[in-house]
Order: structure tokens, then C-alpha cells, then sequence
């Protein structure tokens, strides 16, 4: 099955305002790659407003409509905003603001609900995969985090904790290890349906390794930290998922 290919970038709380134009005219050269940015969501509506073809995305949602939560935002209110894709149970959220995979799963039914594209993040810690667990940890999480119906907008982001920001990335034999076993299980959950779901790599994805990542199979793009927040080393990652 052909999947088009996701290049997200997560600026988590920082602010790259100044590389959009240079991401944009890359995202539209590049029409066989669904590119998007994810800045704080104070930021969401002035990138709309600056480049409305740009697929903007948030780095968290609420799982109710509205009420008491203090803090939070809802889907419509970030739809509002401007934003169409939302990152959830990244896992520095998890982390630390404690959210769990009941959470997690709350958080992305409302944002299918609402037709985000909605890219829910499970990963290992190094101690994890030191144990040999990473395949059972990541299993764990997909059972409890994962919507009960399949809907359109679903991703899921395979990220080791311990490549996240460190420069470490996971070996190409071990992320084919595990976006295999991430396959097997959305179609053992969803049935056939679940070959249509993109799996992302995310954790030190750089200009200089992306092509080799993204030439391994069920790697159907990356989500991108650090580098995203320069247009020098998120373009040429852009670049290599557009072959
Ligand atoms: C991330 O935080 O989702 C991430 C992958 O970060 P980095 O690319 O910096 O490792």
C-alpha cells in the first residue's frame, strides 16, 4: 500500500517564526510529502495567517469541548486557530505532565472526532530497550492509547525516549523491528484498514541520516524536533522524504 509521507515538526516551546518562509516554499515544491509545523500554540493563528497553505499542527489538545481546565485548549478552539494536525501523549507530555494512556486515547478520539490529523506518540525508555522490553513497552502503549474505531487522521509516531534530542537515533534494523510490530498490531486491531496508517520515526532525525530512515519499510515519514527549527537542516530532511 502506497503511503504519502509525513514530515511534522514539533517546536515544542520554542519559537522559529523566521524559517517559515524558506519551510513553506519547500513544503510546496514538494507535492508528494504532506509537510507541517507544530509551534506553541500562541503562534498557531499568525502562522495561518502568514502562510494559510502551511498544514499547521498543535502539540497538545483537551479532551472535552469545553469547562473547567484551566490551561487547556479544546479541538474547535484550536481549529479556530488554524491548526489541522495535533501531536498526543508525546513523551515529554507524558512525562512530564503525568498523562497517561487512558489519557492519550481521550485526547486523540476527540481530535478524530474533530478531523485532526492526530499523531499519537509511543516510544521506549533506554532502560526499556536495555531490558529487551522496547517491543512490549511500545505494545502496551499502542493497546492503551490507541482510538476503539479507526477514523482517517490516525498516525502513530514511534520515538524512543532516548534518541529524543540526544543525537542517538535507533538503528535501522531495530526501527524496521519495531514499525513492523507496530503494523502487526493496527491490523490486528483495525483489520486491513490499519495498512493505511502512517508510522512515523521520530528521535535525532538530521539531514544526514533521514534518506536511510525514511528508505526502511513502514517508515512513513518523521517527526522532527530540533532540526525542525531551522530551515537549513528541516528542508533537506523534507527533501529526502520527497526522494
Ligand atoms: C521530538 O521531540 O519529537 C523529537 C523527535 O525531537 P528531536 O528530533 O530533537 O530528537
Amino acid at each position: 500500500m502506497i503511503r504519502r509521507k509525513l514530515i511534522a515538526g514539533n517546536w515544542k516551546m520554542n519559537a522559529a517564526m523566521g524559517e517559515l518562509d524558506a519551510i513553506a516554499d519547500t513544503a510546496s515544491a514538494s507535492s508528494g510529502v504532506d509537510v507541517a509545523v507544530c509551534p506553541p500554540f500562541t503562534y498557531i493563528a499568525a502562522v495561518k495567517a502568514r502562510l494559510p497553505g502551511l498544514l499547521i499542527g498543535a502539540q497538545d489538545v483537551h479532551a472535552e469541548a469545553q469547562g473547567a481546565h484551566t490551561g487547556s485548549l479544546s479541538a474547535s478552539m484550536l481549529q479556530e486557530a488554524g491548526a489541522s494536525l495535533v501531536i498526543v501523549g508525546h513523551s515529554e507530555r507524558r512525562d512530564q505532565q503525568y498523562e497517561s494512556d487512558a489519557a492519550v486515547r481521550a485526547k486523540a478520539q476527540a481530535a478524530l472526532r474533530a478531523g485532526f490529523t492526530t499523531v499519537i506518540c509511543v516510544g521506549e525508555s533506554e532502560a526499556d530497550r536495555d531490558a529487551g522490553d522496547a517491543l512490549s513497552t511500545v505494545g502496551a502503549q499502542l493497546e492503551g492509547s490507541l482510538p476503539e474505531e479507526l477514523s482517517d487522521g490516525l498516525v502513530v509516531a514511534y520515538e524512543p525516549i532516548w534518541a529524543i534530542g540526544t543525537g542517538k537515533t535507533a538503528g535501522t534494523g531495530d526501527i524496521a523491528e519495531m514499525h513492523a510490530g507496530i503494523r502487526e498490531r493496527l491490523v490486528a486491531r483495525y483489520g486491513p484498514a490499519g495498512q493505511g496508517v502512517r508510522i512515523l520515526y521520530g528521535g535525532s532525525v538530521k539531514p544526514d541520516n533521514a534518506a536511510k530512515i525514511f528508505a526502511i519499510p513502514n517508515v512513513d515519514g518523521a517527526l522532527v524536533g530540533g532540526a525542525s527549527l531551522k530551515a537549513s537542516s528541516f528542508v533537506p530532511i523534507i527533501q529526502a522524504a520527497a526522494g
